[in-house]
């Protein structure tokens, strides 16, 4: 017999202890399905920026051009596996599509309002729950080790400011006065005030503690293994551990939205980006400061207690393996543009999978095949800033309301 609930969500990431949480606070009954724990995906070891001022899409104009250069390289930030998948060719075809001046200024604003929208929500549910003492508003802080990318840099500020984005250029001594750690090698930076961060895994298990309380059933190591359809209606769920009726299914399994998509007939244009990050004790002294090390595309992030540096984007499937050489490459560029962290002590390596979509926006809406299920995926470098308010315009489209914001720009309808 199957279970019967109201709303099943699908993973157990920032995303769907977001959605949980606003679903719940609209009064809906709420089950959400885990494979393995609370934020055990990319929502666990990512960078914890709420990276509002992160506005330029991935795809852009050069950005091809540059990743051909980069695949050359082993050590490189950026990498694609060259393989014969037919998933990875048309998310490719895609994304070249995507690769224009015209896709960058209409994206945007659009991320712009999705990460203020989510910042605000942020605030205020630090303020009614505080679930992370790490959580804190500081801005972000690039260096720079040469001009030719502190001028690249500079015009993307230009650019970003003509939508209202605020950010300052610094020469070498006044990137030291914010963060004196930074090393002789460091001649600029860029500081962008309009970015929080916090410790990513801790808040995520702290939602799915506050909506258990709030009667949200979560079931972790319960595994969706496919669907049953009837017409334009998921009609069951089957998982490890039975199946599941509801009349809402939400889904916000990250990188595996797309396999699961695939189960119910959806070509998803998500691709897992794969990305690593190293833990390490926070050394006495490092400020409350998170920087990227701009050259090498390394974000560290003090996380109350600990310090993460964080780096790379793999396109190469949901291999989890760990490439070596691309964590020493980021080990020597903390060591390159920040004094006092030699022999760190490390305390974990990590992977995730990116949930990375074409055109570098969510999906978030309805698919015109099945009346009855939502998609809320894709999130790709940005999940964790725009967790909050894809939580609540879930909610507000499962209850039908006007939505916060125009969903027109993350219409599943895009792509199927
Ligand atoms: C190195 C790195 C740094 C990053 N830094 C930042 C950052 O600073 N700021 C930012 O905003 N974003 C950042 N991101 C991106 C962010 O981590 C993701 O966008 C976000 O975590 C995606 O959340 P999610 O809930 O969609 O996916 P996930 O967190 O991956 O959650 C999906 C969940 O679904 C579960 N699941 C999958 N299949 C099934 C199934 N069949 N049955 C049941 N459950 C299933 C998985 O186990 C998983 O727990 C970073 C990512 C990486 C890799």
């Amino acid at each position: 017999m199957a279970t019967k609930t109201d709303t099943l969500i699908i993973g157990g990431g920032v995303i769907g202890v977001c959605v949980a949480y606003f679903l719940a606070e609209a009064g809906r009954s709420v089950t959400l399905l885990e494979q393995n724990d609370i934020a055990s995906g990319s929502s666990y070891g990512n960078a914890g920026l709420i990276a509002v001022a992160h506005a330029v899409p991935l795809p852009g104009p050069g950005v091809l051009t540059q990743g051909l250069r980069w695949l050359l390289d082993s050590a490189s930030p950026f990498y694609i596996k060259p393989r014969l998948d037919p998933d990875l060719i048309r998310w490719l075809w895609r994304f070249r599509g995507a690769c224009t001046q015209d896709h960058v200024l209409r994206t945007i604003p659009v991320l712009l309002d999705l990460g203020q929208a989510s910042m605000d929500l942020y605030d205020e549910l630090h303020a009614r729950h505080p679930l992370d003492d790490a959580f804190q508003h500081r801005g972000r802080l690039f260096l720079f080790r040469t001009q030719s990318a502190l001028d690249h840099a500079a015009e993307e500020l230009d650019l970003l400011r003509r939508f209202g984005v605020e950010g300052e250029i610094l020469d070498g001594a006044e990137v030291r006065d914010r963060f004196p750690l930074a090393s002789p090698r460091v001649m600029g930076g860029v500081y962008y005030p309009n970015y929080a961060h916090f410790a990513p895994a801790r808040f995520v298990q702290g939602m799915a503690r506050l909506v258990a309380e709030r009667s949200v059933d979560i079931r972790t190591h319960t595994e969706v293994l496919g669907f049953q359809t009837q017409g334009a209606e998921v009609t069951q769920v089957r998982t490890t551990r039975g199946d599941f009726q509801a009349q809402e299914v939400i889904l916000a399994a990250g990188a595996w939205s797309a396999p699961l998509g695939r189960a119910l007939g959806l070509r998803l244009p998500i691709q897992p980006a794969k990305g690593y990050s190293i833990t390490a004790r926070r050394p006495d002294g490092f400020p409350e400061q998170p920087v990227q090390l701009s050259e090498e595309m390394v974000a560290v992030t003090p996380m109350g207690e600990h310090l993460r540096f964080s780096s790379t984007l793999e396109l190469a499937g949901f291999d989890r393996r760990i490439n070596q050489r691309r964590v020493d490459a980021s080990r020597r560029a903390l060591r390159t543009y920040v004094q006092g962290t030699e022999g760190l002590e490390e305390l974990e390596i990590w992977r995730g999978f990116r949930p990375l979509s074409a055109d570098d926006l969510p999906l978030i809406g309805r698919t015109r095949r099945y009346g009855n299920l939502v998609l809320a995926t894709g999130h790709g470098m940005l999940g964790m800033t725009q967790g909050p308010i894809t939580g609540k315009l879930v909610a507000q489209i499962v209850a039908g309301d006007e939505p916060d914001l125009d969903l027109t720009p993350f219409s599943p309808g895009r792509f199927l």
